[in-house]
């Protein structure tokens, strides 16, 4: 008897149907061949959970999720959504559900394939290949907030007029998982993990900082660098091959992984995953929205989908499975099969302007 894993599947909104669809049906192809049942649960989130029950996160939904092995997401949220009470708003299916499963680390791979390097709004931006881990729970997100009206006393004795302030503040422990997640994801990569931070202004940088090198002791093969973030985000331009994987608060990770997901050019490619306290259940999902302006029209690109179930496999522990399914993306790309958000890309070769299910056929044929 082979392996077998439970997936919750959450379309959601949009493309979301179409390329959770897509990215199972090449899972399933590719499990099969190597004896893995994958059984599939699919559950409501989003306006499609608001169109059925009037709210866009059902326990029903956290508890299937909980109890899964993993979960893949399409994407939620919609104009047809827009107006409804911030509350309910579609996308606070993925705060609950980061919230429900403990998410604390969001990976996000920028990866330029070498079939699509034009994509690269860059010029010769060399090998692209790194990954951005985010700290997704704490920080100045979740810090204690608030406002002072005009003729308040502060803290510190002062009045001034009308205050307003966020606090950035992490435990040891919040710190330690995250860079524990990056130091470990480096051992199996390249070897090389960078820190993100502000030390030179922040006291909890400054923590991250002097914890960070610390654990980097535990970690002797790896490579360890910081970089202040200013300079962070000046050095992904200047010289993006030169990392691997790079580890950072929620706010700096925020902002860089959007920076990251421009470099490495198109929206429909990337993956990503956000893990919790045991690794498992981890929540897998393209990078990018519902993109309501194409849906139903067979014009979305599956790949970031199939991608991101290629990650969930890897987490898995699957990683021949999850290589299978790579490089059966990378066959297709290399075969010229372009979605139309791609066709810029190395224009002039044998390029064949497809569908969502012409490619999709095309990476079940590649596996
Ligand atoms: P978007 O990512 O949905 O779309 C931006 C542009 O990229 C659009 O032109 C779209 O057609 C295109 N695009 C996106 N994915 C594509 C794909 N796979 N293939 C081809 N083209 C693709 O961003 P948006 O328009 O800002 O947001 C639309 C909705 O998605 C909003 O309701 C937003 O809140 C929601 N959203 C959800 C998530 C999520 O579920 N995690 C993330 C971002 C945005």
């Amino acid at each position: 008897m082979g392996k077998k894993y439970n997936i919750a599947v959450i379309p959601g909104d949009g493309i979301g149907p179409e390329i959770t669809a897509a990215a199972i049906e090449v899972l399933q192809a590719a499990a099969t061949r190597k004896g893995i049942e994958i059984i599939t649960k699919e559950l409501k989130a989003g306006g499609d959970a608001i169109d059925t029950f009037g709210i866009p996160l059902p326990q029903e939904t956290i508890d299937s999720a909980k109890a899964s092995d993993a979960v893949l997401l399409g994407a939620v949220g919609g104009p047809k959504w827009d107006n409804v009470e911030p509350d309910i708003r579609p996308e606070r299916a993925i705060l609950g559900l980061r919230a429900g499963l403990g998410l604390y680390a969001n990976i996000r791979p920028a990866i330029v394939f070498d079939e699509l390097k034009d994509a690269s709004p860059l010029k010769n931006p060399g090998r692209i290949d790194f990954i951005i881990v985010r700290e997704l729970t704490g920080g100045i997100y979740f810090g204690k907030n608030g406002t002072y009206q005009s003729g308040d006393r502060l803290p510190d004795g002062t009045v001034k007029g009308k205050v307003a302030f966020d606090t950035e503040s992490y435990s040891e422990g919040e710190i330690n998982r995250i860079l524990k997640i990056a130091f470990e994801l480096a051992m199996k990569r390249r070897k090389k993990v960078t820190l993100v931070d502000k030390a030179n202004v922040l006291v909890s940088s400054r923590m991250w900082r002097s914890l960070a090198g610390q654990m980097s002791l535990e970690y002797p093969e790896v490579e360890f660098e910081s970089l202040y973030v200013d300079n962070a985000a000046m050095q992904l331009i200047g010289r993006p091959s030169s990392f691997d994987v790079i580890v950072t608060s929620n706010l700096f990770g925020d902002i860089l992984s959007d920076e990251a997901g421009q470099i490495a050019g198109s929206i429909g490619m990337l993956p990503s995953a956000s893990l919790g306290a045991n690794g498992m259940p981890g929540l897998f999902e393209p990078i990018h929205g519902s993109a309501p302006d194409i849906v139903g029209q067979d014009k979305a690109n599956p790949l970031a989908t199939i991608l991101s179930a290629a990650m969930m496999m890897r987490t898995l522990g699957e990683d021949e499975l999850s290589a299978d399914i790579e490089n059966a993306v990378k066959k297709t790309l290399a075969g010229g099969f372009r979605t139309s958000d791609i066709t810029f890309c190395n224009e002039g070769e044998n390029i064949k302007s497809v569908g969502t299910k012409e490619i999709t056929k095309a990476v079940i044929d590649n596996l």
